[in-house]
């Protein structure tokens, strides 16, 4: 071939490069660990009327960024996750159920966790280099994916604490801990104190500053944003955000704004940590308009279980008000989470958002979960889920537009066969308005308190009429109790779930009818 001609053929296949990028969105996933749904100054419950209603918590909170992308994206006010952290982030990466992915408890580093009486043959290894994952299979199908922030999807030992070595091209800070050592630069984020076993990795360069952990990662994010732009590919950036988990650490920068609040110390540091990340939100939205990739970017906001706002009892109307519970809860604020998708920027003329129209300032009432952003984000890409892996979520699209999808079951299943934390040993099911709680072993000590359920093994609310969960009607509603838990156990067992042991360890604690 002469040189113009190959010239010209380069030149072309250049062009089809960048028509097939341009094709498809970018992603950028953006995880809160430990932030409930009302930890925001974005309401997200509604009243009567379907409109957002502000509770109290919503005033004490500032986040301006999410208010932003809430006000040109969707947000999602039955959204759901699992009680804790490493479940919720394995069934994003898998779109499985952590029923069926078998890693229902957090992660333990170093000991294997399953609790006294907790699933002994429970997943505490996590993922594996070779497991299925929204990250390979972006990878593998031309995407840059990149990993910044809080891994936490296997013990310290294994490959898999290592988010490079489960399909992300490129791992930024993630480790196999779920919480920092310390968020602060001058103590090493960690590496200097008595948390050196939760030291976050990969961040010397701003050791020994006043580089708070949530600004160190914005600015490698960024960066590899930049980068990641740079090579034409379309980029799947997972910015898994230490922030808001404990210890909380008062971020300077904000506790100026918190101090004549009224609230604990406790409190108005986790307010720091929230404002810190909700800057870090609005930091990456600018440089995506900065590189020029704004338009083309899909992010999606969430929470990766309940509220861990240190503010009240566990079990009551406290650090989710009005919900009941927080993280690690049975109830609502143990699961319900921040849900915002939009894209970057909007621009009804662009043909990717042509294809997704997002309403602005929408509200979306129908109950989805977070199975569900690894079967939208491979449909978006245009991946195929590989024969063989199994898939309990549903695409998002049409619910992103704002739309009912009567195709997609209103359905939710949380199983946490472990014990001790905040609930022990239960397993929720949530069908249309109704929930039902399943209780292996009532009233066992909870870090010391009791679970309040009188003693009950099964709890039933209707959370359409009783959305805050003051009226158990399982004695009551007798029919419905057991319409419920027929479908508890269906699901359970179509997931082949792992299910905790008898007091004396020789048998398992399957949920039983009513
Ligand atoms: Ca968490």
């Amino acid at each position: 071939m002469n040189p113009r001609i190959v010239s010209l053929f380069v030149g072309a296949l250049a062009l089809a490069q960048s028509v097939v990028a341009a094709d498809r969105p970018n992603f950028v996933v953006f995880l809160i660990d430990d932030m409930g749904i009302m930890d925001t100054s974005v309401p997200f419950l509604t009243g009567e009327d379907g409109t957002p209603k502000r509770y109290p918590l919503n005033d004490f909170y500032r986040t301006p960024s999410m208010e932003r992308l809430a006000g040109q994206g969707i947000r999602f006010n039955q959204f759901y996750a699992m009680s804790v952290c490493s479940p919720t982030r394995i069934s994003i990466l898998t779109g499985q159920n952590a029923a069926r992915h078998g890693a229902t408890n957090w992660i333990n580093p170093d000991n294997n966790n399953a609790g006294p009486q907790g699933a002994p043959d429970w997943d505490w290894e996590g993922l594996a280099p070779g497991d299925t994952t929204l990250a390979g299979l972006l990878g593998a199908g031309g995407y840059r994916t990149v990993h910044v922030g809080k891994g936490h999807f296997a013990p310290r030992a294994l490959p898999g604490a290592d988010p490079s070595k489960i399909g992300f091209d490129r791992n930024i800070a993630g480790a196999s801990f779920g919480a920092p050592g310390s968020y602060f630069g001058e103590k090493n984020y960690g590496g200097l104190g008595k948390r050196t076993h939760h030291a976050v990795p990969g961040l010397e360069k701003y050791h020994g500053t006043d580089t708070f952990l949530t600004e160190a990662l914005t600015i490698e994010a960024n960066a590899a944003l930049k980068e990641a732009a740079r090579s034409g590919d379309p980029f799947f950036l997972y910015f898994a955000h230490y922030a808001v988990h404990s210890p909380f650490d008062s971020d300077p920068r904000f506790a100026a704004n918190y101090k004549d609040s009224g609230k604990p110390a406790a409190a108005q540091a986790f307010a720091t940590l929230v404002e810190g990340m909700d800057k870090s939100l609005g930091d990456v939205l600018d440089h995506l308009e900065a590189i020029g990739e704004a338009e083309d970017t899909l992010v999606i906001f969430l929470g990766d279980n309940g509220s861990d706002a240190p503010l009240g009892n566990q079990h009551e109307v406290a650090c989710a008000a009005p919900l009941r519970g927080k993280k690690g809860a049975h109830y609502e604020g143990g699961m319900r989470v921040p849900f915002i998708a939009a894209w970057a920027k909007v621009n009804p003329d662009n043909p990717l958002q042509k294809a997704l129209p997002i309403p602005a300032g929408a509200i979306q009432p129908q109950v989805a979960n977070v199975t569900d952003l690894f079967p939208t984000l491979l449909q978006l890409a245009g991946v195929a889920n590989p024969p063989g892996h199994a898939v309990d979520g549903h695409p998002l699209q049409t619910l992103l537009t704002g739309d009912a999808d009567d195709s997609r079951p209103r359905q939710f299943l949380m199983h946490y066969p472990h014990g001790p934390h905040r609930s022990n040993y239960f397993t929720v099911w949530r069908d249309g308005d109704w929930k039902v709680i399943y209780h292996y072993l009532p009233d066992v000590p909870t870090h010391g308190d009791l679970i309040q359920s009188g003693g009950a093994r099964y709890q039933l609310f209707n959370l359409a009429k009783d959305p805050f969960e003051q009226n158990d009607l399982a004695t009551s509603e007798p029919a419905e109790l057991r319409r419920m838990m027929e479908g508890l156990i269906a699901r359970t067992e179509a997931h082949v779930a792992r299910y905790p042991l008898s007091d004396d360890g020789k048998t398992r604690l399957k949920p039983v009818l009513p």
